[in-house]
């Protein structure tokens, strides 16, 4: 119940141990497609270049910027926590002109801010985060979106913890590039960073006059073997942890995307509730929280490292600790893919007020 990585179901680990085929072999090469298009409809967009990244979901991040940024380009990153702040760093180490715009940790990212920075300079990328997993807010996406559009700059987001728990609408927000990862509400180890990439994005890639600048993440070379008939051999897919994700998002298809949300929606509900009956409240203003990841307030002059280490000892629960100016006030406690559920809160609740 921490911030990643999150329960796996048993279909899950049971697609994992399936024998490992060769990467061109055709039945591989049905599964990959199959999961290409599951991620499309997941995305909720037609884009062609939808694919699992060989990574984490930080393999996503660099994968998008790698790909999109071109040295002296003007991007403009919207900070509001850990994963925002990395976005600057990966940035910056490509030789981006970067501008960061910083909002407090626990709030989001004002919209208004974003217009009057469109208005001051013309950025070539945008880049935002949509759930802040350092802090549990929950980013405007969807109206930022509207002004990156005006302004025509591609639009960057970080879906690695949205998907799968709240609605992520790659086309109809207009986003050009997007990442996620295997193991936040996807509920499936960690090892795959889901992308995919607008034709904007995709043309800005192909008018590359140099190469992009990491050989692994190049997408100009893994489409080959991801797309279309020539399936060139680019390096070895993670053959187990295709599988894992293939039946992952079957699994989410099967439950239907509205009621996953719903769950985590439902979920959230009830542990905002139950931790207020013990008097413990949430970081975050209602209107901005996460489902899938809440950010309590630790109770004054409790040590709260102490009861995260008793939760794990005594009652095998794992919650997450604050990062950076949050750390020693928050505990992060995550409701993500197959760990959404009542019984997780009851049991999570229970053990609280025990160590409390
Ligand atoms: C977890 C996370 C990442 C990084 O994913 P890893 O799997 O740890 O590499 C990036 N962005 C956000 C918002 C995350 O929550």
């Amino acid at each position: 119940m921490g911030p990643g990585p999150s329960c796996v179901s048993d279909s899950v680990y049971a697609a994992l141990a399936r024998p490992t085929i060769g990467h061109l072999d055709p039945f591989f090469i049905e599964i990959m497609d199959t999961e290409k298009k599951n991620l499309k409809t997941i995305f909720r967009t037609g884009n062609e270049l939808t694919l699992p990244v060989s990574g984490t979901g930080s393999a996503g991040m660099e994968t998008c910027f790698v790909n999109l940024v071109n040295p002296g380009d003007k991007v403009l990153i919207l900070v509001n926590g850990v994963f925002g702040t990395r976005m600057a760093d990966v940035a910056g180490r490509l030789g981006a002109n970067a501008t960061v715009r910083e909002f407090e940790w626990g709030t989001p990212v004002l919209v208004d801010a974003v217009r009057e920075e469109l208005a001051k300079q013309k950025f070539a990328i945008v880049a935002v985060v949509h759930a802040e997993t350092s802090t549990g807010v929950r980013n405007p996406v969807e109206e930022i979106g509207r002004i990156v559009k005006d302004h025509g700059a591609l639009y960057l987001v970080d879906a690695v913890t949205s998907l799968g728990g709240i609605d992520v609408r790659m086309d109809d927000w207009s986003i050009d590039a997007i990442y996620s990862g295997t193991q936040k509400c996807l509920s499936c180890p960690p090892g795959l960073a889901p992308i995919s990439f607008s034709s904007r994005a995709v043309e800005k890639l192909k008018a590359r006059t140099t190469k992009v600048p990491n050989w692994y993440l190049d997408l100009s070379l893994i489409m080959n073997y991801w797309e279309g008939s020539k399936r060139a051999y680019h390096h070895t897919a993670p053959i187990n942890m295709v599988y894992a994700l293939y039946q992952a998002l079957y699994d989410l298809l099967a439950e239907g995307l509205e009621k996953s949300f719903a769950r985590h929606a439902d979920a959230h509900a009830y542990l905002v509730a139950e931790l207020e009956k013990i008097g413990l409240t949430l970081l975050v203003a209602p209107e901005s929280r996460l489902p899938m990841l809440n950010a309590v307030r630790c109770p004054e002059g409790i040590d709260e490292a102490k009861i995260r280490s008793r939760l794990l000892d005594e009652h095998k629960i794992e919650i997450g600790a604050g990062l950076g100016p949050l750390a020693g006030k928050i505990w992060r406690v995550g409701l993500m893919g197959h760990t959404a559920r009542h019984e997780n809160v009851d049991r999570l609740i229970t053990a609280l007020k025990h160590v409390l």
